[in-house]
C-alpha cells in the first residue's frame, strides 16, 4: 500500500472518530436526559383491554376476573388470559417457520436501537394495499444515510388513527378480504441485508393485509428478526433521531406476546 493511501485512510479514520464519540454522546445524554425530562419518551403501546382489535377469527382474545379486592381482602389482585397475539405485540422468529427462536430467548440487544421511521401515510391514503418498496427504503437512506446495522424499522402508515374502529382498522371487503398496508416481500429482503433487529408497524401484520402467503413473516422472521404489531401513534417520532426500547413478555417457549415499545426522542 503506498504510502499517501495509508496517510490518507488514516486522516479520514481521525474525521470519523469524533462523529461517533458525539454519536455515542448524544445517546448517552438521551438516556441521562430521561429522569430530567430533558429526553421525550413516547409510549408505542396501547393499554391492554376486552377493547381491541383482534384478528379476524379469534373468538376469546382477552379476560380479567378479580380475585381479592381491597373491601374484602385488605389488597387487590387480577388474574388474566390473553392471545400472545393482540393488542401491541411481539412476533418472536418462532411465530413462522424456518424461525426457531421463541421471545424468552431472543438477544436482549435486538431490544434496543435506533428507530428508522419510514413514512408512508400519503401511500397508505391513497392505496390500502399499498407495500413498502425497495425505492421508498432508498429515498429515506437518501435524506437520513445507509440504515444502520441494529435498527428497528417502524413503517408509519397512518393507520393508527383508525384504532380501535375494528371495522377501520381491519378495513375488510365484502369477502371479508383485510386491506391495510405493510412491507414487500423485496423490502424486507433489502432490510434483513442491512442486519436490522426488527420491523414494526401501526397495523394489524407487518405483511399487507391482503397477503395470502405471509411472505414477509416467513422470511423476515426465519432471518432472526422479531415483528412489533398494533403499534399506537407514531406521529411524533422524527423519520431518524429517535431510540427505542423494546420490551417483551419473557414468556418461556412463547411465539411472542404483549410487548411496551418505548421511543426516545433527539
Ligand atoms: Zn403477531
Amino acid at each position: 500500500m503506498a504510502i499517501m493511501t495509508r496517510v490518507s485512510i488514516f486522516m479520514l479514520c481521525l474525521a470519523v472518530i469524533p462523529v461517533l464519540l458525539a454519536q455515542n454522546m448524544h445517546r448517552d445524554s438521551m438516556l441521562e436526559g430521561v429522569a430530567s425530562g430533558k429526553t421525550r419518551v413516547i409510549d408505542l403501546t396501547y393499554a391492554i383491554n376486552d377493547k381491541l382489535v383482534p384478528w379476524p377469527g379469534d373468538a376469546k382474545f382477552f379476560e380479567a376476573t378479580v380475585n381479592a379486592t381491597v373491601e374484602k381482602n385488605g389488597y387487590f389482585t387480577r388474574s388474566f388470559w390473553m392471545l400472545e397475539h393482540y393488542g401491541t405485540h411481539l412476533d418472536a422468529p418462532a411465530h413462522f417457520p424456518p424461525g426457531k427462536t421463541t421471545v424468552d430467548q431472543i438477544p436482549v440487544k435486538q431490544f434496543f436501537g435506533p428507530a428508522v421511521v419510514i413514512d408512508v401515510r400519503a401511500e397508505s391514503a391513497k392505496d390500502a394495499d399499498y407495500q413498502l418498496s425497495v425505492a421508498r427504503v432508498e429515498t429515506w437512506e437518501k435524506l437520513h444515510g445507509k440504515i444502520p446495522e441494529g435498527a428497528i424499522v417502524l413503517l408509519r402508515t397512518g393507520w393508527a388513527s383508525r384504532w380501535p374502529s375494528i371495522q377501520k382498522y381491519r378495513n375488510q371487503d365484502a369477502k371479508g378480504k383485510m386491506h391495510f398496508p405493510g412491507y414487500s416481500a423485496e423490502a424486507a429482503k433489502l432490510l434483513v441485508a442491512r442486519k436490522v433487529s426488527g420491523l414494526g408497524c401501526d397495523t394489524l401484520s407487518i405483511d399487507f393485509g391482503a397477503s395470502e402467503d405471509y411472505a414477509v413473516h416467513h422470511f423476515s422472521l426465519g432471518a432472526g428478526l422479531y415483528h412489533l404489531e398494533n403499534l399506537a401513534d407514531m406521529s411524533e417520532l422524527p423519520e431518524s433521531g429517535a431510540f427505542l426500547v423494546v420490551a417483551p413478555i419473557k414468556l418461556e417457549g412463547g411465539s411472542g406476546g404483549p410487548v411496551r415499545v418505548f421511543a426516545l426522542l433527539p
